[in-house]
């Protein structure tokens, strides 16, 4: 079978990690950028990605480079402590982060010898035979063509073949909650702390003995993106505790810092013939859950072993979206939810919020990742 995957970021390295293991030939990948580059700076893998990690072959060396947490911790900006979630009992798989370099480096390795092809996108491309699922063919942006049995769309939230197939009305919607990213040195740290301030969060995730991924994010704050990224955190921070003064005072030397809007991508459909869409440009998600790796490995896992267990590509393709669209649909309203709480600004709400978080945090928490981990993929 001829496989074509465009993008080599998570969704699509763990897709043709999972085809090679079902003895796919004929895959190729094909990635935009000039190389291999991981774009973000910490990666949180909570315990529903120690099986898909598993099953890709990866999670060996993914513990062996991250960082594991018993304890997570939710705090006000003053680092007053509102609730621990205490993840240290046995039913609870390893709750682990690690960088985004190092997870990547991890993928490439496993990938072995599938070749991908960079500096080459996907200008058009033609399906016969659409309602059957017939083969595809495909133009490439340096003149070169081919032809697929399968495309598999793994090219990001702003994916330009899901536009290809779906046209521009579909596209990422902005949550009105901007951030930034960066890793800093910082030892001591054993759990992530997550610090909840007004319209503001600030996570120090450790992701090794002296380092540590930041998260920072603002609610509805006109275009912040304007400012010099290190002013405007070290002036939006800079009431808050713990950590943070340290932080801040170092944000020039750790660099770089990533900023982004936070989209959310939800897609009905994730199909079009033989073209199928993967990771975030099927499921863009908030990072509340901090469920996107994981949910591109399942997809990966779950697209390979239906396209070896049915008869079809089209078969395979219809059991794929069975097992996967409602299971990432239900994350996408769960990280949704989890986002209201940056959201708050009101004085009186916050001491409500703290109070209810106090009351019924761990639960909240773990209603997000208890069915995840329970009901298997
Ligand atoms: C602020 C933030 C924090 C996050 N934190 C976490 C977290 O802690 N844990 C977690 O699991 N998830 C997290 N996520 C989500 C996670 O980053 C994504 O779900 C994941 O990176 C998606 O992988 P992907 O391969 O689908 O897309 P991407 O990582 O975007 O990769 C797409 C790849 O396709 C390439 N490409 C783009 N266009 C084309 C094209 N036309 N042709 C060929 N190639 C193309 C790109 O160069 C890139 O290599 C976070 C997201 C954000 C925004």
């Amino acid at each position: 079978m001829r496989i074509l995957i465009a993008g080599g970021g998570i969704a699509g390295l763990s897709m043709a990690i999972a085809l090679k293991q079902k003895g796919f030939g004929g895959v190729d990948v094909v990635e935009k950028a000039d190389g291999w580059r991981s774009e973000g700076a910490g990666l949180h893998l909570p315990g529903n990605a120690v099986l898909p990690m598993e099953k890709l072959g990866i999670l060996d060396d993914v513990q062996k480079r991250a960082f594991d947490f018993q304890t997570i911790r939710y705090c006000d900006q003053k680092d007053n402590r509102i609730f621990d979630l205490d993840l240290s009992g046995d039913s609870w798989p390893k709750f682990q982060a690690l960088s985004r370099k190092d997870f990547h480096e991890i993928l490439i390795a496993k990938l072995g010898d599938t070749p991908v092809h960079f500096g080459k996108e996907i200008k058009s491309l033609t399906q016969q035979d659409e309602s059957e699922c017939g083969p595809v063919t495909v133009n490439f942006e340096d003149g070169s063509d081919g032809e697929y049995d399968l495309v598999i769309a793994a090219d990001g939230i702003h994916s330009s073949l899901r536009t290809l197939l779906f046209g521009t009305a579909l596209k990422p919607v902005s949550t009105g909650i901007s951030c930034w990213r960066w890793t800093t040195e910082i030892s001591g740290r054993d759990k992530p702390h997550f610090m909840l301030g007004r319209g503001k969060i600030l996570l120090v995730m450790p992701i090794s003995a002296d380092k540590a991924y930041v998260f920072a994010s603002l609610t509805d704050n006109g275009n912040p993106f304007a400012e010099d990224p290190a002013s405007l955190i070290k002036r939006e921070f800079a009431d808050f505790g713990g950590p943070v003064p340290k932080i801040l005072t170092r944000l020039e030397e750790d660099g770089p810092i990533l900023a982004g809007d936070l989209l959310q991508m939800i897609v009905s459909d994730w199909s079009k013939g033989a073209c199928v869409l993967t990771g975030d440009a099927a499921h863009g998600t908030l990072p509340t859950m901090a469920q996107g790796a994981t949910m591109a490995m399942e997809d990966a896992l779950v697209l390979a072993e239906e396209l070896e267990r049915q008869a079809t590509v089209a078969k395979a393709i219809e059991a794929y979206k069975a097992r996967r669209i409602s299971r990432a649909h239900w994350v996408q309203q769960q990280s949704l939810k989890r986002m209201g709480l940056a959201r708050i600004k009101s004085q009186p709400l916050l001491a409500l919020r703290h109070l209810l978080m106090k009351a019924f945090g761990p639960k909240i928490l773990a209603s997000g990742w208890r069915p995840l981990i329970d009901q298997s993929f």
